[in-house]
């Protein structure tokens, strides 16, 4: 799990494997948008997590993705799904 404590007091989990499949970057958004699935193995992992600008983590995955950036208020969103 990532978790995340925002300033205001609360707390994110998020599994990892559910990060991967929300992933927006370009090539996960064209494979969503010819209707196909994204797959990631269940036991996937977030190998390296780097800051994108002030409001953005970019994840590499264990599955070699490198390309995610998530922004703070998507990261948030992403949990309460
Ligand atoms: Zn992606």
């Amino acid at each position: 799990m990532l978790e995340i404590d925002w300033q205001d007091g609360d707390t994110t989990s998020l599994a990892h494997c559910q990060l991967r499949l929300g992933c927006r970057c370009a090539e996960c958004v064209a494979l969503r948008r010819r209707g196909e699935n994204l797959v990631a193995p269940v036991d996937i992992e977030v190998t390296d997590i780097a800051p994108y600008g002030s409001n953005a983590l970019h994840l590499t995955f264990s599955d070699g993705h490198c390309r995610g950036i998530f922004p703070f208020e998507y990261l948030r969103k992403l949990a309460d799904r």
